[in-house]
């Protein structure tokens, strides 16, 4: 299939440019840049090992997204496309509103203008909020913490009107728990923007030296060692998914939503110290205050996704934190910096294969 990537060169969208590419799917990409650095592209071609089209386009540009779809004819979306960061979406409600819905709108009216059908939808466990029980099911209630989960839950709202008056429209809404690694190569990770809010990236950027220590947000919640819990999951297994969903669609002719997550909890302690493990660094830190809004425990009943797409987490923590660490220490600043080897990263380099496609990016 030939497959529209929206946010394809972000963290998420590039492992999955990846997996697509290795299960042989042909991959375009459309992503505005606004949270993507140019430099992964030509790391994702060698990696994929195929000419992978990277077009420098937002979602809510309906005459360049329009283009887009007469260009090339694509047998379905995936929609990365967001801003994800929940702090400053409390600070700027509108623009996550625009970016996030809107985009979504123009995509969906795009893609029913063109007659593609099938569209497989980057969603969030925050749309449970504060769950009521863990491990969570697709099943459990909805609601809505901040801006940011209020476009996730609202985008699926919209998809899944759009399934209904559209029968032959088939959607697959994946729910996230905590993305974090990065590829085997260390090529490509993410490359979050100044101070780091989530704690895998920060704990790297501690490893690393770039932050002096972390800090845990709360120690006396009712958990194993009092520190939060959540369901870390390898972005490599995360990426496979959503071919294992596309594919899914188009064997099954159904739409679906599932959670992707281990099934796992594991606590802020726990992977600081599968961290040290794993790099071999100390990863100094103290105990602060609860960060507001926090769950104590948020962890993934992920059987739906096994039952309906045969998937199944592969990665432990010790691969997560093994990864992460891989490209951070090769990519100290991100992608701002080249790649740097260290002793950490003894890993085979992918074949390079020249880029063969001119493009917008
Ligand atoms: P990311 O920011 O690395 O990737 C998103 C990409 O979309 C970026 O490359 C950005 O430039 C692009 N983009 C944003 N708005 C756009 C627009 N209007 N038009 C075109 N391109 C646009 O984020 P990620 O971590 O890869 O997340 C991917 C998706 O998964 C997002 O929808 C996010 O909300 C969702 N998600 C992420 C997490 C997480 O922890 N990373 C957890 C749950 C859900
Ligand atoms: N956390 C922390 N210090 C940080 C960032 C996060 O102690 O600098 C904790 C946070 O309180 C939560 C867990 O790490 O218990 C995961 O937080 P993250 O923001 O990565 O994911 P989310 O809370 O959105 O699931």
């Amino acid at each position: 299939m030939r497959i529209l990537v929206c946010g394809g060169a972000g963290y998420i969208g590039s492992h999955t440019c990846l997996s697509l590419a290795e299960r042989g799917h042909q991959v375009v990409v459309a992503d505005s840049g606004v949270n993507s650095s140019a430099r992964v592209v030509p790391r994702l071609r060698r990696l994929a090992g195929m000419p992978v089209p990277v077009h420098r386009v937002d979602l809510r540009d309906r005459g360049a997204l329009s283009v887009l779809f007469a260009t090339y004819r694509f047998d379905a979306v995936l929609h990365f496309a967001a801003l994800k960061a929940v702090g400053d979406s409390c600070r700027r409600p509108l623009e996550y509103f625009d970016n996030n819905i809107s985009g979504t709108i123009v995509l969906l009216q795009t893609m029913q203008a063109a007659g593609v059908r099938r569209l497989v939808f980057s969603s969030s466990a925050t749309v449970y909020g504060e769950p009521a029980q863990v491990p969570v099911r697709e099943d459990a209630a909805l609601s809505v913490m901040n801006p940011y989960g209020r476009t996730k839950l609202v985008a699926e709202q919209l998809i899944g009107d759009l399934c209904t008056a559209d029968t032959g429209f088939r959607a697959a809404n994946l729910r996230y728990f905590n993305p974090v690694g990065a590829h085997a190569s260390g090529l490509i990770g993410e490359d979050p923007c100044g101070e780091p809010t989530n704690l895998m990236p920060y704990i790297c950027q501690v490893a690393v030296g770039v932050r002096e220590k972390l800090r845990v947000f709360g120690g006396d919640y009712p958990t194993v060692d009092g520190t939060g819990v959540r369901d870390y999951i390898h972005v490599v297994d995360l990426a496979r998914a959503h071919v294992d969903a596309l594919e899914y669609m188009v064997r099954e002719d159904r739409s679906v939503t599932v959670n992707l997550g281990t099934g796992r909890g594991v606590s802020v302690l726990e992977l600081v110290h599968a961290f040290e493990r794993a790099s071999g660094r100390r990863i100094p830190y103290e105990i602060v205050d609860r960060r507001p809004g926090d769950a104590a425990s948020v962890f993934a009943d992920p059987s739906l996704a096994q039952e309906l797409l045969g998937w199944r987490a592969e990665f432990d923590v010790d691969a997560m934190c093994r990864d992460a660490w891989r490209w951070q220490a090769m990519n100290p600043e991100g992608y701002r910096t080249s790649v740097r080897r260290t002793p950490v990263m003894r890993v085979r380099r992918p074949k390079i294969v020249a880029a063969r496609v001119a493009d917008a990016y």
